[in-house]
């Protein structure tokens, strides 16, 4: 199948291209450039992109759940189906730390969707936040069931995802977590430090291990001293690592973010939604993980006024990234792309030639228009 999006302001690496074309057969972006340098097909669909900007799919790295669905209870399939609304197109279903029993059943579910080939966005494999993290930075989860690292109960959660887990969020100075990150690295899984009290230190050694990544930088770590620069320290440090950012304009504000952006860039700065599955349900008061959470709009809150989660997903984001935090439109699509994509080594996260077709219709106000995944229109506003 051949699909055209022609007349929009396309956003390719080398800059926008106004009034261009974007050619996709089948899965991949065939051709991309200007509108008369580039040759339609015949017999090519063609959806006129007027005055939209063409930007390259987004990609979560860190969502629980959006929609009233839930990575947890095995929903990644209704999360697919939701997602794209949104402008995702690819994603990483992310389990909270529990019992044993409770992450293989939700394990095993996520494994299940990402088989069955619905239409939505992708299930690129899961990532597991927990259940080896520190019980000093807890967050929103229950301290009740964090633990040590442990090889046998991981490679059992491993085996019960089928080989799907692509992020590990740890806490690297709890032992025995850091012998264990050349292992993961070696089984293709990315290991993100959070909920962590690392000292300096202790990050770099990480690093030295593996370490590529860090799950919400500000939230749930060690935060900077300035005799001790702490986890916050060595993430915004680091070149090595990625840091994940919460851009709900809550979890961090704008100054942090923009501080954030002026030391590491926005080539390591991966945007993450943190989706709770009251996200994008109406405001109100819902259970999650066993507690009551709040939706007022903005941010889901726990009792005590204990933030739980985001309710923006990457489209809002994204905005907030532009309108907070000052950043440039392209380095922001950046941040909910290509970044992702590099860390977790996927061939898409650009409009470019020889890539996955997945891409997204904005209008001026950030508002999702269409969505492409591999190519298939699965969201029409
Ligand atoms: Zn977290």
């Amino acid at each position: 199948m051949l699909t055209c999006l022609v007349n929009g302001h396309v956003y390719a690496p080398g800059g926008v291209i106004e009034n261009g074309a974007l050619v996709v057969e089948d899965q991949v972006i065939r051709q991309v450039g200007p509108r008369d340098a580039v040759s339609i097909p015949p017999g090519a669909r063609v959806l006129d992109a007027r005055g939209t900007r063409v930007v390259p799919g987004f990609i979560d790295m860190h969502i629980h759940g959006v929609m009233g669905a839930d990575a947890m209870k095995g929903q990644a399939l209704v999360m697919a189906q939701a997602l794209p609304r949104f402008g995702v197109t690819g994603f990483l279903p992310t389990t909270v730390a529990a019992p044993s029993d409770e992450l293989h059943g939700a394990l095993r579910q996520i494994a299940q969707a990402k088989n069955s080939s619905l239409q939505g966005a992708a299930i690129l494999g899961i990532h597991m936040e927990g259940p080896y993290l520190s019980v000093r930075h807890p967050g929103a989860m229950e301290a009740k069931y964090f633990r040590p690292f442990d090889w046998v109960e991981f490679q059992g959660f491993v085996a019960a995802s089928e080989n799907n887990v692509r992020m590990m969020t740890l806490a690297p100075e709890v032992p025995p977590a850091l012998d264990y990150l050349p292992r993961l690295v070696a089984m293709g899984i990315v290991p993100s430090i959070g909920h962590s009290h690392a000292t300096f230190a202790q990050v770099q050694a990480a690093v030295k291990a593996g370490l590529r990544n860090a799950s919400h930088v500000y939230n749930a770590m060690r935060p900077f001293h300035h005799r001790e620069a702490g986890t916050v320290g060595a993430v915004l440090f680091s070149d090595d690592i990625t840091a994940e950012l919460i851009a709900d304009g809550v979890h961090v504000d704008a100054t942090a973010m923009k501080l954030l952006l002026r030391v590491k860039g926005a080539g390591r700065i991966a945007l993450v939604s943190d989706g709770l599955p009251v996200a994008g349900l109406p405001v109100g008061e819902y259970r999650w993980a066993g507690e009551s959470v709040f939706n007022d709009g903005k941010v889901a809150k726990l009792p005590g006024d204990r933030l739980a989660g985001s309710v923006t997903m990457l489209d809002g984001g994204l905005r907030h990234l532009v309108e907070l935090a000052g950043v440039p439109f392209p380095e922001a699509l950046a941040c909910a792309s290509s970044v992702p994509a590099r860390v977790l080594g996927l061939n898409t996260g650009s409009l470019e030639a020889g890539k996955d077709a997945d891409v997204v219709v904005l209008n001026e106000r950030f508002g999702v228009l269409l969505t492409m995944a591999k190519g298939q229109v699965v969201f029409e506003a």
